[in-house]
């Protein structure tokens, strides 16, 4: 089984890491998007027979901090690795309670590291505020829990309501927020609630995951004019592998608050690349699919090498000095976590 203990390098990835990555990625990292969980806080009893099953129960049951700790060990050789992290969001039924306590005690190992609580719409105020009390600084929604049912169309409010918002803006805390929606940040919906949110609650930070869920250059740039006027609005750059979105996001709102994610475990460590073709975007893998690959050198390597190629690329066409690198890779995200700190 490909533990993080035994994810191994094959020639594919050294050259990758060798030619390109090890000149690039800083010393010290600081990873704004990592889900710490343990396979056995998703409840679905039907969970084995899942795609997820297959990939995160079968492959990587146990992100432990010793887990995660030995990835970047592999991945990110030499480099010293703090974390923003947060539970898994385990669709059908998951455990909430023991996955938030699970996050906060293995994020415990690292006083510069930093835990989220998984939220789900049902809980009151006073569930919110007895958690965060225990050390959390901020809130992972996610659109499986919709009110609606609907994990696809679902608006922000509808996994995230307002009175968890107002929790949020009252302790000065951290949303990170994957935005759903077909055009994700392109939907004139989701920018209106983005607008309207953050005007109403100024002092939450959210953090827009996946470049804004913008995994090519389009729906960035086409909501590029409302994101500039949004003063607290922060992304992370986790598993998006196309230079253009970086670049976009980059251009549009600067390198202060974009910040370098791996959404480890499992994404950044599986073998493939995000893809986007038309409107559309998908992960091809190893197992899903049946190119012909006689011509090449057909080897994947891991998601989170696509992304790091992706974010040289980007960097290198924007001229980014090395300071704004380095603020990229571990500055913004401690300034951020510190300034949620002093509240
Ligand atoms: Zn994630």
């Amino acid at each position: 089984m490909p533990t993080p203990s035994t994810l191994a390098w094959t020639d594919v990835d050294r050259r990758i890491w060798e030619e390109e990555l090890e000149d690039f990625v800083p010393l010290t990292v600081f990873d704004a998007h990592t889900h710490l969980y343990l396979w056995d806080n998703n409840t679905d009893p039907h969970k084995a027979d899942t795609p997820m099953g297959e990939q995160v129960g079968a492959k990587f049951p146990c992100s432990d901090w010793a887990a995660i700790n030995a990835c970047d060990a592999t991945l990110l050789p030499d480099r010293r690795v703090h974390r923003l992290s947060f539970p898994y969001p385990f669709p059908v039924s998951c455990d909430f309670r023991g996955s938030n306590r699970f996050v906060l005690q293995e994020t415990a190992a690292d006083p510069s590291s930093a835990a989220l609580m998984l939220v789900h719409p049902s809980m009151t105020e006073d569930d919110l505020e007895t958690q965060i009390s225990q050390g959390f600084l901020g809130f992972k929604p996610y659109r499986f829990y919709s009110a609606t049912g609907d994990a696809v169309d679902c608006r922000i409010t509808d996994f995230l309501p307002e009175h968890q918002i107002g929790v949020a803006d009252r302790h000065s805390l951290i949303v990170m927020l994957h935005l759903s929606r077909r055009d994700a940040v392109a939907d004139r919906q989701n920018l209106d609630d983005l607008v309207r949110l953050g005007s109403r609650y100024p002092r939450v930070q959210w953090v827009l995951a996946h470049c804004a869920r913008s995994y090519s250059d389009w729906p960035i740039r086409r909501a590029m004019p409302v994101l500039r006027t949004l003063p607290n609005v922060w992304y992370d750059t986790s598993s998006v592998c196309e230079s253009d979105a970086i670049q976009a996001l980059l251009e549009g709102v600067g390198s202060e608050r974009v910040m370098y994610g791996s959404d480890n475990l499992p994404v950044g460590a599986f073998r493939g690349k995000y893809v986007s073709f038309g409107y559309a975007w998908a992960y091809l893998s190893e197992s899903n699919q049946s190119l012909d690959l006689l011509h090449c050198e057909a080897g994947m390597s891991f998601t989170l090498y696509e992304q790091l190629r992706a974010m040289r690329r980007a960097a290198r066409r924007m001229g980014l000095a090395a300071n704004q690198v380095e603020a990229i890779f571990s500055g913004n995200a401690t300034r951020l976590i510190q300034s949620v700190r002093r509240g």
